[in-house]
């Protein structure tokens, strides 16, 4: 028999999940499927791979990275911590709980590099189709090579998609901002929070970029946080200067109009207003067509495709737990895969998206959805041997952190909270977040 060929599109957190999920397997020394990693950048790390560029990237491709510098963890560090590799491990000693950038993308780097599978991907490759024949029950996948700059195809058993969901901005359009007298830009441009340092800032979205981008703007020195929402105002207890106010009606010149008749004079506007799902690679019959949500359409136990499951995506969920719940996934796929898990008929497959949907449905807050995840991650790793570790502990550490926003949102990232995995208490940080400027890992790791 020959070995099954399994296509990996995307070596951020879930593509390389995927490869160490595989390796996992191979260094126990069972018989594993040939495996490529397409990857359209020059380096792994999905999101983390920081760039300046903005609009697009060296090979002309749109620019997938939507972090900007002196981005640190917006959760704990200890709801995401990898089962299989800790951060003691990796730093040699435990760290505070909110990581820089930097700083996470050192660790998700060092276990695949122990893993040593850097050479399953292709990098510089982005793939332009992927189509299924059901004759020969082959995925044709088709790749830009930008480094020999050539266009090929090859054929697979099986294609994950691995290519995340927070890289193509929803931009949406108000009356006025073709004139508007000052910058308007989407979160995914957001790069450097001291452009607009002395600036009044208006934030359209209530989300968690706005949170975050307007509290980056406020560290570094902008005049006032204007925020708009649509629904609801976030309502935390911001600095006096930062305002929440209802739904932005339009601009003229310099000034936003609001929906409660208030008016503001702004400096720039960002649209905090989200992502699409978005997969130009893909034919509509295996293309996945979902809002941001915790139980996606169409995808059996969030990763298979059920019109076809040769196909499965990773990470396509709405996200509190991340690089564990990516493991999980990338866990059970390789098992569905090498035909230890089996892969009910679509009726079934059909049931079991659709009570997921209905029991996310039927929470009314944050904390049922965190419980409500940490409740399907268990699910999986409960099917593999993605090893074991205290779900309801990532998930408490969770609740304390929303706790620890509501007391203080300039100070939350100041607590610390204790390993899952190794069970060690982490150490404050030896500076507030508020005046720690410098976000380098050496800055982060100094005692
Ligand atoms: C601003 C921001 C802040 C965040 N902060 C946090 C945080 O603090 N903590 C946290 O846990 N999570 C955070 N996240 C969530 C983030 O989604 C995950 O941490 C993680 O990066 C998702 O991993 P992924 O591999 O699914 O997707 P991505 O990280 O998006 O990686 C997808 C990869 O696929 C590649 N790719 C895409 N299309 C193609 C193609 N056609 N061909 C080949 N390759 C392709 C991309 O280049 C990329 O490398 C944040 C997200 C954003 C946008």
């Amino acid at each position: 028999m020959t070995r099954k060929r399994i296509a990996i599109i995307g070596a951020g957190p879930s593509g390389l999940a995927q490869l160490r999920a595989f390796q996992s397997a191979a260094q126990k020394g069972e018989a594993i499927p040939d495996i490529v990693c397409f990857e359209k950048q020059a380096n792994w790390g999905g999101l983390w791979n920081y760039t300046w560029r903005t609009g697009l990237d060296e090979n002309g491709e749109p620019v997938h990275c939507s972090m900007y510098r002196y981005l640190w963890s917006n959760g704990p560090k200890e709801g995401l911590e990898f089962a299989d590799y800790s951060f003691e491990e990796h730093f040699g000693k435990q760290i505070a709980s909110y990581p820089p950038r930097a700083v996470l993308f050192d660790y998700i780097e060092g276990r695949v590099l122990k893993a040593g599978v850097r050479d399953w991907i292709r990098f510089n490759s982005v793939v332009r189709w992927v189509e299924y024949d059901e004759k020969s029950r082959l995925f044709s996948v088709t790749i830009h090579d930008h480094e020999k700059d050539r266009t090929y195809t090859e054929q697979f058993d099986h294609v994950i998609v691995a290519s995340g969901h927070f890289s193509t901005p929803n931009v949406p359009f108000y009356e006025g901002f073709d004139t508007f007298n000052g910058r308007v830009l989407h979160a995914h441009d957001f790069r450097d929070a001291r452009e607009f340092k002395d600036k009044d800032i208006l934030i359209l979205g209530s989300s968690y970029s706005a949170e975050d981008i307007g509290s980056q703007c406020w560290k570094y020195g902008c005049k006032s946080v204007t925020v708009a929402y649509r629904n609801a105002p976030m309502g935390f207890a911001w600095p006096d200067n930062w305002q929440e106010v209802p739904a932005l009606v339009r601009v003229e010149g310099k000034t936003a109009y609001f929906k409660d008749g208030s008016s503001r004079e702004v400096d720039a506007i960002i649209l905090c207003t989200g992502y699409k799902h978005f997969f130009n690679f893909l034919p509509d019959d295996l293309r996945l067509k979902t809002t941001n949500r915790l139980a996606t359409s169409d995808l059996y136990k969030g990763v298979v495709w059920v019109n076809n499951p040769r196909l499965f995506y990773l990470g396509m969920q709405d996200q509190w737990f991340t690089f564990n719940m990516f493991d999980a996934q990338a866990w059970w796929v390789r098992d569905a895969i090498m035909g230890k898990i089996a892969i009910p008929d679509r009726e079934t497959m059909l049931a079991d998206v659709k009570e997921r949907q209905d029991r996310e449905d039927a929470g009314e807050d944050a904390k049922y959805a965190i419980q409500y995840q940490g409740d399907y991650v268990q699910e999986l790793i409960d099917e593999t041997d993605y090893p074991s570790f205290d779900v309801a502990g990532a998930c408490e550490a969770f609740f304390e952190w929303k706790y620890h926003k509501i007391k203080d949102i300039m100070g939350f990232r100041d607590n610390s909270y204790k390993s899952v995995i190794t069970g060690t208490m982490a150490p404050v940080h030896h500076t507030p977040w508020k005046d720690a400027l410098d976000d380098t890992m050496e800055a982060y790791l100094r005692n």
